[in-house]
């Protein structure tokens, strides 16, 4: 089912820290997720909600583009390198039923409202990198908007393996493999920088180089991986996705880092650079909203220099990341 979400309040949400695997801010216009994938944790770890719920309601936040809109303004000043928000992440933004629905029911497109809400600002001065998250490949209906903002985002496709049938084993109701490669492919060809998300992945290294060989042919150019936290694989293999289902462990976050590639590793020769960048806070102590307070949520730190692929798509200057 998908219905109108009118108790939302914000569409950007500052993340408390920012590394490798987190951005400043997070953006998810909808809550739910029908693509029913397996391994999800965003049911439970993430949102305080069921699985059954969180798979087969889908809530389309209303007033998005407005509060964008103010947000936006208000987040002006903030350093560049804080101006980076990833789209797309606890839900999954192309699902074919719920673009119907914005379509027939709204009577408007949310993902194009957000988009070109974004592309206005960056005109305008107000330069932000988007961050595009999917595994769908109905993310090509959107081309010929995204071809006019290929100096402002990079796509990040999701993939767990390079093989269609493990694929179909944990996530039954995605684009196929095959599918995401030809919009890989499609978006590359554009010009539009492509960034693979396996995360998180199944196999081992072997499988991730030959992932990742399969996608670079395709005109991907960087490439990111992640364990599966929370779940083992094992049990969560061809299992009903609506079931209820207990953590077997923690956050992880285990990678490879040699395949990590302009995905936020350390430029060598190595060097470092001073920025502001949310606190870093004690076990328990209270994270304050950097966002609406930077002179009390942010602190220099000295972090490395680190490849993002930014310098290949625009001449910002994004402070530590190029
Ligand atoms: S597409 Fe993403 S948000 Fe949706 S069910 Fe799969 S993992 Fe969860």
């Amino acid at each position: 089912m998908i219905n109108k979400n009118t108790k939302s309040t914000y569409s950007l949400k500052p993340q408390r820290k920012v590394g490798i695997f987190d951005y400043p801010f997070t953006l998810n216009p909808y809550i739910g997720c029908e693509m029913q994938c397996t391994y999800c944790f965003v049911p439970g770890p993430v949102i305080k909600t069921t699985r059954s719920d969180f798979f087969q309601n889908v809530q389309v936040k209303i007033n998005f583009e407005q509060m964008l809109k103010k947000e936006l303004e208000k987040y002006s000043t903030l350093p560049q390198h804080l101006k980076r928000v990833q789209i797309g992440v606890t839900t999954e933004l192309f699902q074919p039923k719920v673009t119907n629905y914005m379509k027939t029911t709204l009577g408007y497109d949310l993902i194009e409202e957000t988009l070109k809400v974004f592309k206005a600002n960056w005109d305008a001065g107000n330069k932000w990198m988007l961050h595009i998250l999917t595994k769908n490949h109905n993310i090509i209906s959107y081309l010929p908007l995204l071809k006019t903002m290929k100096d402002m985002i990079q796509v990040e496709f999701s993939f767990i393996h390079h093989d269609d049938t493990i694929s179909r084993e944990y996530e039954k109701y995605t684009s196929s493999i095959t599918k995401r490669l030809d919009a890989v492919d499609q978006l590359s060809k554009e010009g539009i920088f492509v960034r693979i998300m396996a995360m998180p992945f199944y196999g081992d290294q072997n499988d991730l180089t030959k992932l990742k060989d399969m996608v670079f042919n395709a005109g991907a150019q960087a490439f990111k991986n992640k364990s599966l936290n929370y779940y083992e694989w094992n049990k969560i293999k061809n299992i009903n996705p609506l079931d209820p289902l207990s953590r077997s462990k923690t956050k992880t976050n285990i990678h490879i880092p040699s395949l990590i590639i302009k995905s936020g590793e350390d430029i060598l020769p190595h060097s470092t650079k001073t920025v502001l960048l949310p606190k870093k806070r004690k076990r328990k102590e209270k994270f304050i909203n950097w966002s609406v307070k930077p002179g009390a949520g942010l602190e220099l730190q000295t972090v490395s220099v680190a490849d993002m692929g930014y310098s290949s798509i625009n001449s910002i200057d994004w402070g530590y990341l190029k």
